[in-house]
């Protein structure tokens, strides 16, 4: 629930069609209207980097308010923004329905579809999200990769710094010679047709990260799922534009969103169900998408037939009840809220999930991890990534469970490193899981 109002936030279509919206003179009274509502609020002074930006930029100038502040100073506070969506989900008073109308997210992606559209992207920014060419071209030579981008490599680290801009102590994802897709076209599964969820069927919407960085991810939910009695397919028609959304790429996004809902349909005649294996790729699904196309069809059925992996295993335990034989899962669980996770509106599903081990005590910490896919791992934003990301670090460690879970796999990885920062007190794990591998390992997997 946000603070200070009980009415459900809406979200609006974003009128990216209309060249009003890419209007720089809109735009800036645009932001000179919100901020001017967040420097009377301030509600939101500790979440990111943005809002302390713009209150410090606010606070620094000659009257002390927005009047006397110059359009140039704007970018900073634009660039800070993760779109974790945290302000909108969790703080703000002034969101639709509320007259302000006030989406703070939304405000910041305009900016960037407006600098997209100038062609401000840069090269290096560009190369970074084009997670299906990358993930192909890594995964051809991933021991090599996974070498060069490995985080003590004293030899590469710094040149990728100099010509990537990402910094050097970073954590990057591996990279697999074998994506999920094949793996499991590789392998059968067996389904359990005597648990209580058999006749379920699911189209494991495998995303740009369980396919070539975690296929451990969407293999753990396979296991889950067959042990269920659900049957699964495992489908990757394309990244889910998440990338090109932060850089607001949104011709990019709805090209995506047409390509996916279009392969997917006929699955969604046949009666399966879609899960997203990666939260913020099933925000794309459920919501961005819809936003983005709100007028197509294909992602308006895809929109309703799609699921969280954690959502989709809770409501099998809802209606079905889930399969015998979950396991105690010793020392507990530090569970992390992904903000993703959190911005689809349906409750923490990952530690509802985890619950249903049992005596499994879970630590749910809400604070957003900082890392904010390809904006963390920035040399410019890695050390304010840590920083936004140490609350929730200090409260995981705090939690002293032997296991620490992130539905969001980069926040996991983000996480792990803040942790390993908080000092020698503090054991920091080898590695987060997603909460579907703890389930995977509660089942003896
Ligand atoms: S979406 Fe997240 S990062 Fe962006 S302004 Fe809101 S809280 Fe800050
Ligand atoms: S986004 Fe809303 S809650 Fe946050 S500072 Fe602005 S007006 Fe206040």
């Amino acid at each position: 629930m946000r603070e200070g109002s009980l009415d459900a936030p809406v979200r609006h279509p974003l009128d990216w069609q209309n060249p009003d919206f890419y209007d720089a003179e809109k735009i800036d009274a645009e932001l000179r209207r919100v901020f001017d509502i967040c420097h009377g609020c301030r509600r939101c002074f500790n979440l990111c980097d943005s809002f302390p930006r713009l209150f410090d930029l606010i606070d620094d100038s000659d009257s002390g308010e927005l009047d006397s502040v110059s359009s140039e100073g704007f970018k900073p506070v634009v660039d800070a923004c993760t779109l974790c969506d945290m302000c909108f989900m969790t703080k703000c008073p002034y969101v639709p329905p509320h007259e302000f109308n006030l989406d703070f997210p939304h405000l910041m992606l305009r900016y960037r579809a407006a600098e997209a559209r100038a062609g401000k992207i840069s090269f290096v920014d560009r190369q970074l999200t084009e997670t299906d060419r990358n993930g192909k071209l890594a995964g051809a030579v991933a021991p090599l990769a996974n070498w060069a981008t490995g985080t003590g490599n004293r030899l590469t680290r710094p040149l990728l710094e100099k010509v990537a801009d990402i910094h050097r102590d970073a954590h990057l994802p591996e990279f697999h010679g074998k994506t999920f897709k094949a793996r499991a076209e590789a392998q059968a599964i067996e389904v359990d047709r005597t648990a209580p969820a058999a006749g379920r069927k699911a189209v494991l919407y495998a995303t740009c990260f369980a396919n070539y960085n975690s296929p451990s991810i969407g293999e753990a939910a396979r296991q889950v799922l067959a042990r269920n009695g659900v049957e699964t397919v495992v489908e990757y028609p394309g990244c889910c534009g998440m990338p090109q959304l932060e850089h607001g790429e949104l011709d990019r996004v709805a090209e995506s969103a047409r390509t996916v809902a279009a392969a997917l349909e006929r699955y969604i005649d046949e009666g399966y169900d879609i899960v997203a294996l990666v939260p913020s790729c099933a925000l794309m699904l459920k919501f961005e998408w819809p936003l983005i196309l709100p007028d197509d069809p294909l992602v308006a059925k895809l929109a309703k037939a799609s699921f969280d992996i954690t959502e989709f295993v809770v409501d099998i335990a809802k209606r079905q009840g889930l399969a015998d034989g979950l396991k105690p899962l010793d020392g507990g669980v530090a569970l992390h809220f992904a903000c993703h996770a959190r911005a689809q509106n349906m409750g923490p599903k990952a530690q509802e999930m985890l619950k249903l081990i049992p005596e499994t005590e879970v630590t749910l910490v809400e604070r957003c991890s900082g890392h904010g896919g390809s904006w963390g791992i920035k040399k410019e934003n890695f050390e304010v990534a840590l920083k936004i990301g140490k609350p929730a670090a200090r409260n995981i460690a705090k939690a002293t469970k032997a296991h620490v879970a992130s539905e969001c796999p980069l926040a996991g990885a983000h996480l792990v490193q803040a942790l390993e920062r908080l000092g020698d007190d503090v054991k920091a794990p080898a590695a987060a899981s997603h909460p579907i591998e703890l389930l995977a390992r509660a089942y003896g997997y």
